[in-house]
């Protein structure tokens, strides 16, 4: 049996980015932020703003922040075409849960968008898990099997050395190769 596709969500699916520069500008007052200059995976850092995780964690609680990331144009049309073309049950998900009232929202976040929860893997120790990788973390594939992880393209691992990258099509041709389609 060939390994799954593994989809990572948070800078593939969800655009935590989107919702993280809207907390900087609406609790901290940091207006001159955009998605170009989030060029560290760590927000803090980029956005200049040392309380954010503390603050992402109350607005989880109180306003289900993950349940409501939105999504990347185009990134659920992208999920369904590999699922029509691997299997639904070859694409799974792997999401790395910031705590657990994140992991229950994400679930539901998931299930919302056709992803039943027995395709839903929440685990931060992803070089534990076998499969095709497709994630924006720069260096996740650093732990992985050699050729196992795909880097999704995004400003904060622009600057990262990855053995493989690109957009959702280069993904795809990536897993088509790779699965043999
Ligand atoms: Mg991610």
């Amino acid at each position: 049996m060939k390994p799954p596709v593994l989809i990572d969500v948070d800078g593939v699916l969800a655009n935590l980015t989107a919702s993280v520069l809207d907390l900087a500008r609406t609790v901290a007052g940091i207006y001159d932020k955009v998605e170009a200059d989030v060029v560290h995976w760590e927000y803090e850092k980029s956005i200049g703003w040392p309380a954010l995780w503390h603050v992402v964690g109350e607005r989880v609680n109180t306003h289900e922040l993950c349940y409501r990331l939105p999504e990347y144009p185009g990134a659920i049309a992208w999920l369904r075409e590999l699922e029509r073309e691997h299997g639904e049950e070859n694409v799974l998900i792997c999401t790395s849960p910031f705590n657990a009232a994140w992991a229950s929202q994400r679930v539901a976040w998931l299930e919302k968008r056709g992803v039943k929860l027995s395709r839903q893997i929440h685990c931060s120790a992803k070089h534990l898990v076998s499969g095709f990788l497709v994630d924006d973390r720069a260096g996740v594939h650093a732990k992985r099997a050699p050729g196992a992880t795909f880097c999704l393209n995004r400003p904060w691992n622009a600057s990262a050395v990855e053995p493989v990258r690109g957009g959702y099509e280069e993904a795809s041709a990536w897993l088509r190769g790779l699965r043999g389609l």
